[in-house]
Order: C-alpha cells, then structure tokens, then sequence
C-alpha cells in the first residue's frame, strides 16, 4: 500500500520507526542518505545534533551554517555545515517555511532558570542528547548549539528572540540528505513550558532512506 508520508524519498527505505514523545533517538546516516523527519501531530520541536561517523570532533556547527549563508533560519537549500566548515548536510526538501538553529536547547537548568525551581525535575532535551551521545563516549564537553526542526524562534527588528507558536502542522515534514557519514541525533522536545510543543509533546515519525 503507498505510503504520502513517505512519497519522493530516493531509493530504498532502510529504517522507518516512530520517535516517542519526549525520548532520544540516534542513528549512523550515511553519504547520500536522507533522512525524513515527520511532525506527525503538528508543532513538535525535534532537536538535533550531528557528529562524524568517523571522527566526532567534527560536528555540527551552528555559527558556521549562519555565518556562510547570510541568514539565521534553516530553509530548502540550507546547507549544514560542520565546525570545519565543510558540508555535514542538506535541507533538500521541507513543507515547513524554516527551522530554528538559535533557540538552544532545552535543559533542566534554563527551565530552573526561565519557570521557575518546580521545573527542575521535568525531563529536557539535554539529558536526552546526553543520553544518546554516552552511547558513543561522548559527554557533556561533545554538547553543541542544535538544530530545532519544526520550532518557531521568531527573530524581531531590535533582534529579540520569541519561541512562539509553531508554523508546522501535523504531517509536515523535512528532509536531510547526508553529505558525508554522520551520526544523527535526536532530542524529542519534552519541554510542557512554553509553545514550543503546543505545551503536548508528541511523537514524530523517522524515515531513512538510500
Ligand atoms: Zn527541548
């Protein structure tokens, strides 16, 4: 039976499961895969980090993706660069109008911080980065700035950041082509204390494909 979800993926699907609301996911990506992130209930923020598959030293970097395309959100034809500057990824397709790279990530520290002491306990996204990233000897010093898929961080004329209510809907999606072998991970945004998530995190769908 066809699947829209997953309608114009390249090649074969190679991994096809369901992220649980509020968990961590990890996966190795390799060159030329896409990875497919679905919001299937709508405004779900989906953090994401990527290391080498090979050399993890190399990572993400937000500041390098900013600074060499002009510009402060994610888009189609965004592309993703590492702190070495070369090429980790490509947005090739999205039906979401940008992604967020400057909202950070949510941690039980800033909820303390932001909401208040009665945070402290709620799970957050950086102890599911950690989580993921100890599988693969990584620590707390391995945390970089992330991607947020599917997050609105409005940026206004005096420069002022809002983290709003969300411009996806159930069933949008983005899809990543690798550039080089990468592991991707994912924080499934548990945070309940702003809109990030419609205040109900949910759970997102993942498709590999190549
Ligand atoms: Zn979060």
């Amino acid at each position: 039976m066809s699947d829209p979800a997953i309608d114009g993926l390249p090649g074969r699907i190679v991994l096809d499961e369901i992220v649980a609301a509020r968990a961590p996911w990890d996966h190795a990506l390799r060159t030329g895969q896409v990875l497919r992130i679905i919001d299937l209930e709508g405004n779900q923020a989906v953090d994401f980090l990527m290391y080498g598959l090979t050399d993890d030293a190399e990572r993400y970097s937000a500041q390098d993706t900013i600074a060499a395309q002009r510009n402060v959100f994610l888009k189609a034809g965004t592309v993703l660069l590492s702190n070495e500057g070369r090429a980790m990824a490509t947005i090739v397709s999205t039906t979401v109008a940008r992604h967020d790279t400057i909202g950070g990530a949510c941690s039980c520290e800033s909820n303390t911080l932001r909401y208040g002491h009665h945070t402290k306990a709620q799970h957050a996204c950086v102890e599911n980065f950690l989580q993921s990233n100890a599988r693969h000897g990584r620590g707390k010093r391995d945390m970089v700035s992330n991607i947020n898929w599917f997050m609105n961080v409005p940026v206004e004329a005096d420069g002022a950041l809002g983290i709003v209510d969300g411009i996806s809907a159930p069933g949008l999606w983005v899809d990543l082509r690798a550039d080089m072998d990468l592991t991707a991970v994912i924080s499934n945004c548990p945070q309940i204390n702003n809109p990030c998530n419609g205040f109900n995190p949910t759970p997102v769908r993942v498709v590999i494909a190549g």
